[in-house]
């Protein structure tokens, strides 16, 4: 007895937190889970497949894209542009999906002021050491771009509070379970399914009455 949408599950942290390698993880142990796959106008990464990580357009698209209102919502991070397509996620919601977007915090904060229902999860690193570390190690970002990422960090984790839940990626099979710990927890919770209880109590007074 549960409701039959979907949650939605906004997931943010620094870059480097690990938040896409959990991300994946949950994806393989989970068919009722679909993860979003946003629009960018940054250039794809080694390895990485269009319309699989990111569908890869121009700014022109994106603007064009913003103009029709395509976007739940978008954000520039980086000096490039993040954009999360609206109808795909409320499509996959309705249909009973758990939706997760892995985005930024300028993001999350957007949705939150529209979708107040989201569970919103910030992922952390076990220390700020580490988070250079693997920052480092991914190999894929400039000099520049590194340091640009790891001053962000700093200022991004201040928002921790405007989420629901914390989870530090120190071994990620933790992280994972911890994450579908929450994920549970919030199926569970009476304002999500309350109505439905409710209504098949009726349901079942009016079928032992009249039936
Ligand atoms: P990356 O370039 O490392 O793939 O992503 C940079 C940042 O953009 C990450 O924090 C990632 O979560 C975020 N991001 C990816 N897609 C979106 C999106 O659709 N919207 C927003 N706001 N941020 C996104």
């Amino acid at each position: 007895m549960t409701n039959n949408k979907g949650l939605l599950i906004v997931v943010s942290g620094p870059s480097g937190a690990g938040k896409g390698t959990i991300c994946k993880a949950l994806l393989e142990k989970h068919d009722d889970l679909f993860i979003s796959v946003s629009a960018t106008t940054r250039q794809p990464r080694a390895g990485e497949v269009d319309g699989v990580n990111y569908h890869f357009i121009t700014k022109e698209d994106f603007i064009k894209r913003v103009e029709q209102k395509d976007f739940l919502e978008y954000a520039e991070v980086y000096g490039n542009y993040y954009g999360t397509p609206k109808s795909r996620v409320e499509e996959m919601i309705d249909s009973g999906k758990n939706v997760i977007l892995e985005i930024d915090i300028q993001g999350a904060l957007k949705v939150k002021e529209n979708f107040k229902e989201g569970v919103f999860i910030f992922i952390l690193p076990p220390s700020m050491e580490e988070l250079k570390q693997r920052i480092i190690k991914r190999g894929s970002e400039t000099p520049e771009s590194l340091m640009r990422r790891f001053k962000s960090a700093y200022q991004e984790i201040n928002y921790i509070s405007k989420y629901n839940y914390a989870v530090v990626n120190d071994v990620v099979d933790v992280a994972v379970s911890k994450v579908e710990g929450i994920i549970t927890a919030e199926k569970c919770r009476v304002d999500r399914i309350k109505d439905t209880i409710l209504d098949s109590k009726e349901g079942l007074i009016h079928e032992q009455l009249y039936d």
